[in-house]
């Protein structure tokens, strides 16, 4: 039972501090400092456990969020990851990562700011591992069925844990040479620092789960062979086909997609030897004056790394308005909210500039020197130009971050010949079966271009519908059906 009066003794949130901007600009850690675990309990308090809970919904996971915050309360921290790990095999990816869409439907939220949950979430599972409570759950019963997981993003090792600890033997495809997907090359260390996606990948490789890097499905094996050898495949692919910008000019040196751009950074970090002699990879910011295109994470993602590189200048572009400071009227309680907001990296500087196009990119020798664009206005469902507002700007570095397409339909997928939909992703069905049997999908590859908490969810829900097929039941919990909410 709460604290009923909680949430009257600390009317105020708090989260952590970031670490001041000179002193992180120079180093790839996260950018929060520690949080009390007093003030913790205190902002744990603060939750009402509602009669109908409406942050369970929020959470596509469907994360016990007032259990836990009360176990929190009340000091049992060891009872608290036991309920959090019932429904999210990952809380250290969400915790750090998550935009909180369950913040955005808390109960409290409606007249006062919603419950700290994202940071309990975190200081949870930090804790855990601390203490050494987060260890290997191996099958007591193997079953003898064999299933292939193609990609090794959250989606994909969601479903392998998932998988192997229901008794198959499980074996992870991942085409890089790591393992992660987006949380590896795509997250920057100042996001998430990599360290914690290693120490749960120890976790599940004691458990039995085995990875395979380096092989790309559909190229180094095919996927009659896949099939021949695995009595069920899990594809995890993700959404990597990227949106590009085909305008004049698009062909200069120095316009590169952000995932071009980014993996550098992080391999960099991981220690690779990618540097040149002043220790900048391929593509990087240093000197330069950089324009994002595209105003999403991907593209505050690139201002972070950018500013750590020491660019000279960093414009963000978005075509969309700049969106209101409070809660938009089009996404009242408890749909997340469309608001404005600042991210770490849009707190360490460069300029968001918003209701604008880019209509061509300039250059000199083959290398960009600037674009031309003008603002714009929607009009009846359409962006439309509004006259006198062209401008030129210089730009060395142009990094386009406008979102992905959908899975890339070369290679796996036209292989296995499973059915596409309407929206360029892989058809499926409410038990996450696509149209060949025995193969499943989970994640961005199915969903198109979402968020972690989904891919950790669709996991789960892929894996219980595996074991279902391979075995006629299934014990394994499954938080959600394909359903069309809106995606990322
Ligand atoms: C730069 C960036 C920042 C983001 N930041 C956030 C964030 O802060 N919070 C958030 O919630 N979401 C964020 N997202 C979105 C989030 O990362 C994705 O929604 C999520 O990673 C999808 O998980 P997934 O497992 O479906 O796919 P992915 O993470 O994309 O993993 C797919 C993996 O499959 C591998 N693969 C593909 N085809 C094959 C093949 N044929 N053979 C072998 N391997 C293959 C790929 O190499 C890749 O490693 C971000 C996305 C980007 C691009
Ligand atoms: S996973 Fe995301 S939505 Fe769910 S409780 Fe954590 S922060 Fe909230």
């Amino acid at each position: 039972m709460a604290d009923p009066r909680g949430f009257l003794k600390h009317t105020q949130r708090e989260t952590p501090q970031r670490r001041p901007v000179p002193l992180r600009l120079r180093d790839w850690k996260e950018v929060y400092e520690d949080f009390s675990h007093d003030t913790l309990r205190e902002q744990a308090s603060r939750c009402m456990d509602c009669g109908i809970p409406f942050c369970h919904n929020g959470c596509p996971l469907g994360n016990l969020i007032p259990e836990w915050n009360d176990l929190v309360r009340t000091d049992r921290w060891r009872d608290a990851i036991e309920r959090l790990h019932a429904t999210n095999n990952f809380p250290e990816f969400t915790g750090r990562l998550c935009p909180a869409p369950c913040e955005g439907s808390c109960v409290l939220g409606i007249n006062q700011d919603p419950v700290t949950i994202k940071q309990v979430e975190v200081e949870i599972i930090d804790k855990a591992f601390d203490e050494g409570w987060v260890t290997p759950h191996p099958p007591e019963v193997k079953t003898g069925k064999k299933v292939a997981v193609i990609g090794s993003g959250p989606a994909g090792l969601a479903a392998a844990q998932q998988l192997t600890r229901a008794g198959h033997t499980v074996t992870v495809f991942e085409r890089d040479d790591r393992i992660g997907g987006l949380l590896r090359y795509g997250i920057p260390e100042f996001k998430m620092e990599k360290r914690h996606i290693d120490r749960r990948l120890e976790q599940m490789a004691a458990e039995g789960t085995e990875f395979r890097t380096s092989v790309n499905v559909g190229v180094d094996i095919t996927a009659q062979e896949l099939r021949k050898e695995f009595d069920a495949v899990v594809l995890a692919g993700g959404a990597t086909a990227r949106r590009d910008l085909p305008i004049p000019g698009r062909d200069l040196d120095g316009i590169h997609q952000a995932m071009e751009y980014l993996p550098w950074a992080n391999r960099l970090q991981l220690g690779d030897p990618v540097g040149d002699e002043n220790g900048l990879p391929p593509i990087h910011a240093k000197g330069k004056k950089v324009i994002i295109i595209g105003g999403g994470d991907t593209g505050a993602d690139c201002l972070g790394t950018a500013h750590r590189q020491g660019c000279e200048s960093v414009h963000q572009f978005e075509i969309m308005p700049r969106p209101p400071e409070t809660r938009a009227d089009s996404t009242p309680w408890p749909v997340y909210p469309l608001m404005f907001r600042v991210s770490s990296a849009h707190e360490e500087g460069g300029e968001r500039v918003y209701s604008v196009n880019t209509e061509e990119f300039i250059g000199r020798d083959g290398h960009v020197t600037g674009l031309r664009g003008h603002e714009v206005k929607m009009v009846a469902g359409k962006f439309e130009k509004v006259d006198g507002t062209e401008f030129e700007m210089d730009a060395d570095l142009v990094l386009l971050a406008m979102g992905f397409t959908g899975p890339e339909r070369e290679g796996l997928l036209s292989d296995l010949r499973v059915e596409i939909n309407e929206r360029g992703n892989v058809t499926r069905d409410a038990n996450f079966a696509t149209s060949v049997p025995g193969v499943f999908v989970a994640g961005d590859m199915g969903r198109g271009q979402s968020l972690i908490v989904w891919a950790i969810a669709e996991g789960r829900a892929a894996a219980a519908g595996v074991d279902r097929y391979l075995m006629g039941h299934s014990a394994l919990p499954a938080p959600i059906k394909p359903t069309a909410v809106p995606q990322r």
